[in-house]
């Protein structure tokens, strides 16, 4: 007989597998972010279906088949509802996911990565959409996971030269910590030197508000479609690099 294990976790992602079953991946609490085979939960009879999907908190049972795990029990606790019925909420969640599946290591538990993904879907599924403000809390959410982490880039000042940092040319280099001003970044060569990206001004002043102020003051920042794919853009870089270089 398998032992059965049992955790409370949120699922990330599926995949069809043969006839009827579905490759599923949970984060969990207890496992950290693991891979469960559902067998036949594609059959209209499954009893495995009112328990486990996308994006649902469910509590859930496994064993350890010889090279991959069972799912043998899925109970919802949390359906999401919002997330998953608006389009909107559903893409930023796949955002966040898609980023969280990319960094978390398979079966390490991280007590961190667990309460941020959990604050994440709490937050968004009761938001108003009415505001359109899901892109920035979205970021916000990411970037304070980044400080929870311990690597909340320097902003004010260029951490090669020291000086503070004027509204002008700058570049997120992640090696160095933070934003570097123009003039450090050609004396050093460090278009050269690996990871770097142009930052504009405003993603600079985001993140600032963001990394010093609370949800309410967050929600105020403003900014177009351009700053928004830098962010975008550096958000997702900065998360692969310290997703390679820590651990
Ligand atoms: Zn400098």
């Amino acid at each position: 007989m398998h032992q059965r294990y049992r955790a409370k976790g949120i699922f990330i992602k599926k995949q069809d597998q043969g006839e009827a079953d579905q490759l599923l991946t949970i984060f969990t609490e207890q496992f950290g972010k693991i891979e469960v085979v559902a067998k036949g939960i594609r059959k209209i009879t499954s009893k495995l279906r009112a328990g486990a999907d996308v994006f649902y908190l469910s509590e859930i049972e496994f064993v350890q088949g010889k090279s991959y795990k069972i799912l043998t029990d899925a109970v919802a606790v949390d359906r999401f509802d919002s997330i998953c019925q608006e389009p909107e909420k559903s893409q930023i969640i796949y955002k966040i996911v898609e980023l969280l599946n990319q960094f978390a290591n398979q079966e390490a538990t991280d007590e961190k990565l667990w309460r941020f993904l959990l604050q994440t879907f709490e937050v968004i599924e009761n938001l108003e959409i009415r505001n359109l403000k899901l892109e920035i809390i979205c970021h916000y959410s990411l970037w304070k996971f980044f400080a929870v982490l311990g690597y909340s880039p320097e902003l004010h000042h260029c951490p090669l030269c020291c000086k503070k940092l004027l509204p002008e040319t700058f570049f997120f280099v992640p090696s160095e910590g933070g934003v570097v001003c123009w003039q450090c970044f050609s004396a050093n060569d460090l278009k050269k030197s690996g990871l770097w990206f142009p930052i504009k001004v405003d993603t600079v002043k985001a993140l600032r508000v963001w990394l010093s102020q609370d949800w309410a003051e967050a929600g105020k920042v403003s900014f177009g479609q351009e700053a928004q794919q830098n962010l975008w853009d550096i958000s997702k870089n900065y998360f692969i690099y310290l997703r390679e270089n820590i651990s």
